[in-house]
């Protein structure tokens, strides 16, 4: 697996797997831990989750997806913002390392801001880092005003990426947070590739110049999208797949290299913005 290099030196891979909405449904979990054994097998042995997820039942499946494989596994959690005090925080990252059956979080992030002091949260996540619960750290949902105000702050240089949502659809980011960020090297973690809600990631895979580029290299509409978040540097991907065709799929984009023709066609159909637009969200 393609992997990046985080400012603190240590390795990321590029491909990742989701966990949104895994474990909770008691009928789908053991499809879900198979599917991310799976991808494990094929190489995505980057697993993101949060302690938000099925009130911390995704932990629990990662937990249990990992079991007896963990030195294989790149596992990101989230805290929430009311647990991003240095008291909350502490205990709060105590739960997810034992729903994981983990010592340690490869990857700690925030998972949007609220209102503890940055400083208070910067300085929580250091002192993980420090005593070893987490290898670093780094913030969800952070815009371009979050990010410098973060990064001015003491602890601010050691955030290891910005995880926002990112796709063919959505591309505010790139017209100021996106280059902010590769200027300092701060990866960003694309989520919702696909569009998690199923309207819109249908509009998005039925786009017919999509679609007409994914039937030039006989893959799917997915597939493309994915590819086309895949090839641009500093740029982290985790989809979410429970079906096994999925999981498959998603690991195959890696090797789906774009023209500049096909690139052309995915800016003609979806366009890069024009001016600042407000980071989306989930
Ligand atoms: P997503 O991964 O873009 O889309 C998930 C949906 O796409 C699922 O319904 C999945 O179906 C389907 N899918 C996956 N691969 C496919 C393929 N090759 N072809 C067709 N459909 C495919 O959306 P997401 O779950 O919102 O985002 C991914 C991950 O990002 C989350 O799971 C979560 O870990 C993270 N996330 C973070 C935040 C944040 O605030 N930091 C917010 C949202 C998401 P099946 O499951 O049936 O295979």
């Amino acid at each position: 697996m393609k992997t990046l290099l985080l400012p603190s030196g240590s390795a990321i891979p590029i491909l990742g797997q989701g966990t949104w909405y895994m474990g909770e449904d008691p009928v789908q979990k053991q499809r879900e831990i198979d599917a991310l054994r799976l991808g494990m097998d094929l190489g995505i042995t980057l697993i993101d989750t949060a302690e938000m997820y099925a009130d911390g039942g995704a932990e629990e499946i990662v937990g249990k997806a990992i079991l007896g494989r963990r030195s294989e596994a790149f596992l990101v959690s989230k805290v929430y913002p009311h647990n991003a005090d240095r008291r909350g925080m502490q205990a709060a990252c105590e739960r997810s390392l034992r729903r994981l059956g983990s010592e340690y979080i490869d990857l700690y992030l925030l998972h949007w801001r609220g209102a503890v002091p940055l400083a208070e949260t910067l300085e929580a996540l250091a002192a993980l880092k420090k005593a070893g619960k987490i290898r670093d750290f780094g913030v969800s949902n952070f815009d371009s005003s979050d990010m410098l105000e973060a990064c001015e702050l003491p602890g601010g240089e050691q955030i290891a990426v910005n995880q926002v949502l990112y796709n063919l659809m959505r591309r505010g980011i790139e017209w100021d947070l996106l280059p902010w960020c590769r200027r300092r090297s701060v990866p960003v973690m694309a989520y919702s590739p696909l569009e998690s809600a199923a309207s819109e990631q249908r509009r998005l895979l039925n786009n017919p110049q999509l679609k007409a580029v994914a039937r030039r290299h006989e893959v799917s509409a997915a597939q493309i999208a994915l590819a086309w978040l895949l090839r641009q540097e500093q740029i982290i991907v985790i989809p979410k797949a429970v079906d096994p065709l999925h999981v498959r799929e998603n690991r195959a984009a890696l090797d789906i290299v774009l023209t500049a023709q096909d690139l052309l066609e995915l800016d003609q159909a979806f366009s890069p913005p024009l001016r600042s637009i407000p980071l989306a969200m989930r």
